[in-house]
């Protein structure tokens, strides 16, 4: 056996591990609903350790040091407000400059001689890709979490699942399967999405092992409906879905499937972080492994509950690679801590709201895609599916949008000049409008496959 190496009992203590971050259905009867000293006291001492740790790394030492930012001096949890943030853009200018995983890293390959260990990507689809090296601790509280908000959203030990998300790159497949498996003790059908296993085959599969949900993208469920009716196959009384285990608008799923749909956050750094509880006043942020903040976009300053901005983590969970105080650009906004209706104190946070780095000033107005994909939404003929380009035309910034809709050609006139006015009206600026067919921007949204389909691309 080679020197140092550790099996995975060796790794990681297990029990320890339950106790710090307890799976469902314990969590939801203990951390769920601690007081709010509680959750403070240990988000206080957790961050202090991983302040210290993450100071170790040379990407997090040389922002602090040259922030003259010590991170022993964190004796509140308001004293984050302190600490610099980095985006993207930092952790690209990383990779570049320490290629070909960057400097931000809190380990490498070499570790896996020691430990299992995993590396998750973004998708990669604009730019290149962000690995983050996950160590097994890491690994397994990231499955905690994950199977925390598939139990919240009705998924249960024993159940049977369809994995219909994309095993690919983009790594939420296995992020699930590794949850749903470990964690939640379901039986995972592998099936990933409608390319790699035929919608009809998937609900073929569905029926005849009783699969309790289907877990992939909304936009993947209403087409697999779709698929399902023409079969003679009833969504509601036929496939009889338990649980919603998805992220997409409420609305049409719940009309759709006869369940609720409870709303959840996550990306690949972190995992899932928050999930929406039945009182649906905005999604329970599992405050015992990630602190969120909410800053102004443009200036990265604190930004008062409930009002919209970047959400800028710090996870309290890891001993590999850290996030402390990521901004990750991802727009919501905090409720204030006060005591839900289900009677949980931890903080909560607005759905997911669009991209903060995707806000354009066209004329001296702000415009953000996701405000123009709300008044396009509102136009009659239209479907919910948008997209938005930035162009530049002569001496000007223009944005084009681009919206779907199943009527036929005769009627993309009206729509066009329906959906220009409202937008005048409502965003106060003029925005072209292009009517496209329904499936026309798919490679664009990356609607069927991507967690957050894409809204927005900056062609100037
Ligand atoms: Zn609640």
């Amino acid at each position: 056996m080679a020197v140092g190496l550790r099996r995975p009992s060796q790794a990681v203590d297990l029990n320890e591990l339950i106790r710090l971050f307890p799976p469902p259905p314990e969590y939801f009867e203990t951390a769920y609903f601690a007081p709010p000293e509680e959750i403070e006291r240990k988000q206080l001492a957790r961050l202090r350790e991983r302040a210290l740790t993450a100071y170790q790394v040379p990407f997090f030492r040389r922002r602090w040091d040259d922030a003259h930012w010590n991170p022993r001096e964190l004796h509140s949890i308001d004293d984050l407000w302190r600490a610099p943030q980095y985006t993207i853009d930092d952790i690209r200018d990383s990779i570049e400059k320490n290629p070909p995983w960057g400097d931000y890293q809190g380990v490498t390959p070499e570790r896996a001689r020691l430990e299992p260990m995993r590396i998750f990507m973004s998708g990669g689809t604009t730019g290149a890709s962000r690995p983050t090296f996950y160590t097994q601790w890491d690994r397994e509280v990231h499955a905690i979490l994950t199977a925390r908000v598939h139990f919240a959203m009705g998924v249960r030990p024993g159940d049977v699942v369809l994995n219909s998300w994309l095993y690919g790159t983009h790594n939420g497949a296995f992020g699930i399967d590794e949850g749903l498996y470990r964690w939640l003790n379901c039986v995972i059908l592998t099936t990933s999405t409608g390319t790699v296993t035929a919608t009809e085959k998937q609900i073929e599969l569905a029926l005849q092992y009783g699969a309790s949900s289907v877990l992939a993208t909304g936009d993947y469920l209403l087409r697999l409906a779709d698929v399902a009716r023409s079969m003679g196959v009833d969504p509601i009384n036929d496939l009889k879905l338990k649980a919603l285990a998805t992220i997409g608008d409420p609305g049409p799923l719940e009309a759709t499937f006869g369940r609720q749909s409870l709303q959840a956050y996550g990306f690949h750094e972190l995992g899932w972080i928050a999930v929406e509880c039945p009182a649906r006043q905005g999604l329970h942020i599992f405050e015992d492994a990630v602190i969120i903040q909410i800053v102004d976009p443009d200036t990265g300053e604190a930004l008062p509950d409930g009002e919209l901005g970047s959400v800028c983590v710090t996870e309290i969970y890891k001993t590999g690679s850290p996030q402390f105080r990521y901004n990750v650009q991802d727009l919501s906004f905090l409720h204030p801590r006060e005591q839900c209706a289900c009677g949980s104190w931890l903080r909560r946070m607005a759905p997911f709201a669009g991209r903060g780095d995707n806000m354009v000033k066209l004329r001296g107005i702000n415009v953000w895609p996701e405000a123009i994909g709300d008044v396009l939404r509102s136009v009659p003929d239209a479907s919910k599916d948008y997209f938005v380009r930035a162009v530049r035309k002569g001496s000007r910034d223009e944005l084009v949008a681009s919206v779907v809709t199943d009527k036929s050609q005769d009627h993309f006139a009206a729509i066009q000049q329906e959906a220009e006015r409202r937008l005048r009206d409502r965003l106060g600026v003029a925005i072209t409008v292009e009517v496209v067919k329904p499936g026309a921007l798919d490679q664009l949204t990356e609607i069927a496959t991507s967690p957050k389909p894409k809204r927005f691309r900056d062609e100037r």
